[in-house]
């Protein structure tokens, strides 16, 4: 066989970084540069596919570029995201393993794209016939829908995913797709009531007015014009290269795809509106309020929603209290009540799409899992959003350290194979400074919010110096605590995180409300009352009949327990790993900033991931699969092949080596080193 000179052409640098010599940090990023240049965009380690963003189109995503990967041996063809989505439906195929697709990187690297390009992939390869066709067309939709709803345009990327998803795509087995689930993770959804400078509120609000027709505006009883709308930023409510109106059309056509009814849609677009609208109303110390005629659109009566921005009621045992909010405690009530109608919406949305795209059998299935979520985050402003999502960030880190690097090296002690280990950064201790049950942070911050007394986020600022400090002073520096960063320079109110990939300066502004995520009683109680059923379904804790004094679970509880079973499910499956890299700041094609790129691969860990890579065995195979592979190669077990299984240890040992010295053949002069196959105590690999 000719060996595909792609990957050691030097003209273009080196498809895999193992085969890089000297390995360096320069010589890596020398050859990542080299590649970007010349639009090669993705880049292996091993098995690992490093995929820069190129900030322009390129055009190797076309129906012949899935028709070139098809089916084919991974290191076969240059470097694409393709190859690896191709490897991992044929091992769920043909290997009956379930399968997740990990992709990282930072805000606007090319995660979202990526984890787009790997499901259309799969979608194109994948079974045919009508039925199928449609379930691939329902999952593949459900894309704009989501990304129209939660995604908005920030600072580091014009389209920036602000909750997290994951999704399972489902095969039978034979490989056709039968439906998928999906979970989202805490949608952002304090951007819907203010967003940061030079940022969006999230798209469908500017999509709706543009894209809508006269007809429906007016039925919406809205104004084209983004202006007369509080909760829309103006500095940047046009996006360069993003197309309002036409997006409009594309997430309409997309809803009804995926199954959306009419009057859904209709429902749906009303609560954005009153979301828009609730905005506007205003409080007045005299004259109380402005702007309530429009509560008619929530089927919400005047008086009802005046009353809940009048007064909280506080109900303790049997006892019911009254009081009166002022101005500045109505208007908190009013943008709770908006970030609570549009994150509500946001998980219904996603409920009800699962509800089109579930797989209507029982029967066993096979699972591909991809995971985008929302990258690392610094901010020149942080906040218990960017801590949330930086935590996240921390958990999937921990998932790769712990399978590639810690993993990968405990495999070779376990095979018996001579092995120095190779130092790496184990950012667990992150982890747990953030998740330890007991002095967590978020373990803190929830101890905080359930106190009886006067709790502010200053009383939780204090108790996390205290604790912190206090085991600074017992701990060595290697303790978790030597990653909360406590030193004059910190402004007020403020604290510090040495992360993975980072410093992140957070201010604690608002993080035991957001922890707290409460909304009054007599708000939901008002929505329940809505004369609109999509309203009601939103607010069952609103039905008087079903009243609880017990308190939910606070945000930050809730996101450990989801991160926590995500980590599980990832865990039980192959991983694969896409790590997306951000070549500059300006969200500009060819420029790449050196520094900016040698610090994502420092903190991703990639130079140990290359190491450890090297000083393994690249091809890697369990006995049984390796002969049902080559059966065909030898005259042992061809053409009297009658299943792996059916030789006894000792003959299977024989043919596998013999079958060794024929691969070996078939593979000389693949890589630059000398190498051959060796047996294990349970795999054969290449040496
Ligand atoms: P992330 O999800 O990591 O925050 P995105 O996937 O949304 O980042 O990518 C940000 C932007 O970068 C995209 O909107 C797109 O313009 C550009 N981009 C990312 N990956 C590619 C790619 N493979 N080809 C072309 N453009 C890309
Ligand atoms: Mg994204």
């Amino acid at each position: 066989m000719e060996v595909k000179t792609s990957l050691l052409d030097n003209m273009i640098g080196v498809g895999d970084m193992v085969l890089i010599e000297p390995l360096s940090e320069d010589t890596f990023i020398e050859n990542l540069k080299k590649r970007f240049d010349h639009n090669e965009i993705y880049t292996y380690i091993g098995s690992v596919v490093i995929s820069m963003n190129p900030y322009k189109s390129l055009p190797i995503y076309t129906a012949e570029k899935v028709e070139e990967y098809r089916n084919r041996n991974f290191y076969e063809l240059s470097p694409h995201v393709y190859a690896l989505a191709d490897e991992a439906y044929r091992s769920l195929r043909e290997q009956d393993k379930d399968q997740c697709i990990l992709i990282t990187g930072e805000s606007g690297a090319g995660k979202t794209e990526a984890s787009k390009f790997v499901m259309s992939y799969v979608a194109a390869v994948c079974g045919k016939g009508q039925e199928v066709n449609k379930v691939k067309e329902q999952l593949l939709q459900s894309n704009p829908v989501l990304e129209a709803f939660g995604n908005a345009k920030t600072v580091r990327n014009d389209n920036s995913s602000r909750f997290g998803k994951y999704m399972d795509i489902e095969f039978d087995f034979k490989g056709d797709p039968l439906g998928g689930v999906i979970s989202n993770y805490l949608l952002e959804k304090s951007r819907v009531v203010k967003q940061p400078r030079g940022e969006r509120n999230f798209h469908i609000f500017y999509q709706l007015l543009s894209g809508a027709s006269d007809d429906t505006l007016k039925k919406l009883k809205l104004d084209r014009d983004f202006s007369k709308y509080n909760y829309l930023s103006l500095d940047s409510a046009t996006v360069n290269g993003l197309d309002d109106a036409a997006s409009f059309r594309t997430v309409r056509n997309a809803m009804q795809i995926v199954g959306f009814m009419e009057d859904e849609v209709q429902s749906i677009l009303e609560l954005v509106a009153a979301v828009l609208k609730l905005g506007n109303i205003e409080f007045k110390p005299e004259s109380r309020c402005n702007g309530y005629d429009e509560s008619r659109l929530l089927g919400i009566e005047q008086s009802v929603l005046e009353r809940a921005f009048s007064f909280r009621t506080v109900e303790a045992k049997m006892e019911k209290m009254s009081t009166t909010l002022n101005v500045a405690q109505a208007y908190y009530a009013r943008d709770a009540l908006a970030k609570n109608l549009y994150s509500r919406l946001f998980s219904w949305l996603v409920n009800r799409i699962n509800e089109s795209i579930k797989a209507q059998t029982k029967s066993r299935k096979k699972v591909m899992g991809v995971l985008d979520i929302y990258g690392f985050e610094i901010f020149e402003d942080n906040s218990f959003e960017q801590f949330i999502i930086n935590y996240c960030n921390e958990k999937l880190q921990q998932i790769f350290i712990e399978l590639t690097l810690r993993e990968e090296q405990e495999e070779y002690v376990r095979e018996g194979i001579e092995w120095t280990n190779i130092e790496y950064f184990n950012n667990a201790i992150i982890c747990d400074l953030i998740e330890n049950n007991k002095n967590g942070i978020l373990a803190m911050l929830d101890e905080e919010c359930l106190r009886p007394g006067t709790v502010t986020d200053e009383t939780f600022l204090d108790k996390l110096n205290t604790v912190c400090a206090e085991h600074q002073h017992f701990e060595s520096r290697q303790s978790k605590n030597s990653k909360f960063l406590t030193d004059h320079s910190l402004p007020h109110n403020c604290f510090r995180i040495q992360h993975y990939a980072g410093k992140v300066l957070y201010r604690v502004e608002g993080f035991v409300d957001k922890n707290n995520d409460l909304l009054y009683r007599d708000l939901s109680q008002a929505m329940y009352k809505a004369n609109h059923s999509l309203i009601k379904i939103l607010f069952p804790e609103g039905n008087p009949a079903k009243v609880n004094l017990k308190r939910p679970p606070t945000a930050g509880f809730q996101f450990k327990a989801s991160v926590g079973t995500l980590m599980k499910n990832l865990l039980s499956k192959n991983p694969n790993y896409i790590r997306c890299i951000k070549p500059n700041d300006k969200k500009a094609a060819h420029i790449f900033t050196d520094s900016l790129v040698c610090h994502q691969v420092r903190y991703l860990g990639l130079m140990e991931n290359v190491r450890v890579r090297r000083a393994g065995y690249a091809f890697r195979q369990a006995y049984e699969p390796c002969l049902e592979r080559y059966k065909m190669l030898c005259k042992q077990t061809w053409p009297h092949w009658k299943g792996p299984l059916f030789f006894l240890e000792e003959k299977r040992r024989q043919c596998l080596e013999d079958l060794a010295t024929l691969i070996q053949k078939i593979y000389r002069g693949w890589k630059s080193r000398t190498h051959f196959l060796l047996l294990k105590k349970s795999q054969v690999v290449v040496a």
